[in-house]
């Protein structure tokens, strides 16, 4: 694990793999209050839990690498265990994450045993926050709601610092990604551009490098909206030329070869291709995802 001290009340914490989805970057703010977002590091997270001994655990939203944070904060004793209020409901009751799959097949008892193998909520009380709960913790951190990716996913903005932690929003080499059913990709769209208006210094995220100067940090939203903008081009090209949905999903458009990668994820990329299909599919239905096609 790699920690780097951004100031005096900051430090970004990296996991030594993110593969697997077993981790994720995070952030500690160490202040009145010692509040850990998203901090999943796998298998090194215990040992750093005990040493920083958080007071307040938060997951910028319910996917599986970050939720994990608060089943690490529950083993290691931490009190207080956020997750956005609008996704509560996915700790409360486990058997929620096998309604990702909207489907009685083989695929769904895949994730279901997937799902129980690997435990990544927690079992006991968790809290939902709204953006003023946040606040009323007097970390010097604004939350900022930024749904899309995920009904609640939220993002942080430490104003003081100019330093913004965007979760989950796509800004690295992969992309944004809307897989899930209640993904939501125009939302999307105009979260990356409220958070690319706010003018952040210093931009971290979950999956990808931290980005420095508010011009670069401008530009990375701006290539993270470019990046759907190429894979609608991309899918409207395909449906000019009339090839099957099935092959385009069996392609891959975010996963390109899925069907032969390692991981035992590798079983449920098929199925986001396709909700990642249909996702496009009905915004150029409907004029494009930025409503210029007609
Ligand atoms: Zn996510």
């Amino acid at each position: 694990m790699k920690a780097m001290s951004l100031s005096k009340h900051l430090t970004w914490l990296e996991p030594a793999t993110m593969s697997n989805f077993s981790g994720c970057g995070g952030l500690l703010i160490d202040g009145r209050v010692r509040v850990g977002i998203d901090t999943n590091f796998g298998t090194e997270t215990a040992a750093w839990l005990a040493a920083a001994k958080p007071d307040v655990l938060i997951a910028s939203h319910y996917h599986i690498d970050h939720v994990a944070t608060l089943k690490h904060g529950e083993d290691a004793g931490v009190c207080r265990l956020l997750i956005p209020a609008a996704e509560l409901h996915m700790v409360r009751t486990p058997e929620n994450f096998h309604h990702l799959v909207d489907r009685e097949d083989e695929l769904l008892a895949f994730w279901k045993d997937l799902l129980l193998r690997h435990r990544f909520w927690p079992s006991g009380p968790v809290d939902g926050f709204v953006a003023g709960d946040i606040e009323a913790l007097d970390a010097g951190l604004v939350a900022i709601p930024t749904p899309g990716h995920s009904p609640g996913h939220t993002s942080f903005l430490v104003p003081d610092e100019g330093i913004l932690f965007s979760g989950d929003m796509g800004i690295d080499s992969f992309g944004p990604w809307y897989c899930w059913p209640d993904c939501d990709l125009r939302t999307l769209v105009a979260s990356l551009i409220r958070l690319r208006d706010l003018g952040a210094k210093t931009l971290l995220t979950s999956h990808g490098p931290m980005v420095t100067g508010e011009t670069a940090c401008r530009q990375a939203f701006d290539k993270a909206i470019e990046v759907i903008r190429q894979r609608e081009d991309r899918i409207a090209t395909m449906k000019e030329q009339d090839i099957p949905d099935e092959e385009i999903v069996s392609q891959g458009l975010l996963y390109p070869g899925h069907l032969s990668y390692k991981t035992e994820f590798r079983h449920i990329m098929g199925y986001w291709e396709e909700k990642t299909l249909q996702q496009h599919l009905a915004a150029l239905a409907a004029g494009g995802v930025f409503g210029d096609r007609h």
